[in-house]
């Protein structure tokens, strides 16, 4: 239907679907598996029969992570349970006992626990390493180096990376390149472009769109990283639900328009907090002064997506924040992001960044399709309960 001609909008399109395989049927039903049976005998034995059982594959599955490979760039993806899931099982494929991982210091922070309880229990030296590095990070390669996780825009902070710099010193010392595409929901940013083996992401955010799944993927470069995540993939026992992956491969379809519309009803509200004194600094890649801002500007296009951080004056505490948060209507407070309702979430960044100077408390926002004038009267009239 489609062919490498034609833009990345018009293959989103159709990445992943095949109504002729269903009557016509546009999109891709809900194939409910787990028993999926053979032809005969000769067809349980044939290396190349195409499904054998729901956990492995399933042509839900398989149209769910063609649309992401489409999506991505790359060469084939494997379908996970959560978008966590993608992350642990993408790391796991690339490390090994006595090997040495460097994790960005502004990745998730599960990621950062994951690496800290369970690497650790596997004899993995785990470094998280300053998100500004970029070109720098080579000094802090070693021999036993075997993967570079990074992320970025980091979760909170939002600094961008020099991803195509940190590549390339990683093909020269053999080392795999992991990145969480989460942000860009591999629409504003391709990581694999860039030299990235593995784009990694969730799609309970902006692709599904709206706060009602957990899902993930990883996407590789090539067919011999692909087979590495599969195998670890399938000896972990990694796999998604159908009803899942339909609902992301029909968010897929809008996953253009929302995110401009993001990247448009943000701007209003982050000038409404440019504006207040309780505030110390707003973390959005594209601020002039946020870290990693001249990356956000190569590698972004331009856009950004609905979040951003206000970090607040020292001299208010939580409790004096939640007078403010208490006071909204329009943002309740809840985790994850990519719906098409505002949210706020707070973070303890001490508690999750070994890089992390900064005193005070942090709220990261997440503004959803309401229209900016009620979301900018809701937080005028709370702001004076702080
Ligand atoms: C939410 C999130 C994840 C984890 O995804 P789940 O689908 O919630 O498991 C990973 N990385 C980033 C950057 C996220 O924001």
């Amino acid at each position: 239907m489609t062919n490498k001609n034609h833009k990345f909008e018009t293959r989103i399109v159709h990445a992943g679907r095949n109504p002729d395989e269903y009557f016509g049927v546009v999109n891709t039903p809900i194939a409910r598996t787990s028993t999926i049976l053979y032809d005969n005998l000769d067809a349980y034995f044939a290396p190349d029969t195409k499904y054998r059982y729901g956990r492995v594959n399933n042509p839900v599955a398989q149209h769910f992570e063609e649309a992401v490979s489409t999506l991505e760039g790359g060469y084939h993806a494997i379908s996970t349970g959560s978008g966590f899931s993608a992350v642990t099982t993408s790391i796991l494929s690339f490390v090994q006992s006595g090997d040495h991982i460097l994790i960005v210091d502004s990745a998730y922070a599960p990621t950062r626990i994951f690496a800290q309880q369970e690497l650790i229990k596997l004899g993995i030296e785990v470094e998280f390493y300053e998100p500004t590095l970029d070109a720098g990070i080579e000094e802090l390669i070693r021999e036993n180096t075997s993967v570079i996780y990074m992320e970025s825009p980091g979760s909170y902070s939002f600094t961008t990376q020099d991803v195509a710099a940190i590549t390339k010193i990683a093909k020269s010392h053999g080392i795999t390149t992991i990145l969480d595409n989460t942000y860009s929901a591999g629409l504003l940013f391709n990581p694999i472009k860039h030299g990235v083996n593995i784009a990694v992401q969730s799609a309970a955010k902006y692709i599904s769109g709206h706060s009602d799944l957990n899902l993930g993927f990883a996407v590789a470069d090539t067919e011999e990283n692909y087979k590495r995540l599969k195998t670890t993939a399938v000896n972990l026992g990694v796999c998604a639900g159908p009803e899942d992956m339909f609902l992301a491969m029909r968010g897929l379809r809008t996953l253009q328009m929302r995110m401009e519309q993001a990247n448009e009803n943000v701007k209003p509200i982050i000038e409404w907090f440019q504006g207040q004194t309780f505030v110390q600094k707003i973390y959005n890649p594209a601020l002039p002064d946020n870290p990693g801002h001249e990356n956000w500007k190569k590698y972004f296009g331009g856009k950004t997506n609905g979040l951003f951080s206000v970090l607040f004056d020292p001299k208010y505490s939580w409790k004096d924040i939640a007078r403010f948060t208490d006071a909204l209507t329009l943002f309740p407070v809840g985790s994850s992001w990519g719906g098409y309702e505002s949210l706020i979430q707070p973070s303890e960044m001490k508690k999750c960044r070994e890089f992390w100077p900064h005193k005070g408390a942090l709220l990261r926002f997440q503004v959803g399709n309401e229209h900016p004038d009620d979301l900018i009267r809701d937080l005028g009239n709370s702001v004076n309960h702080l």
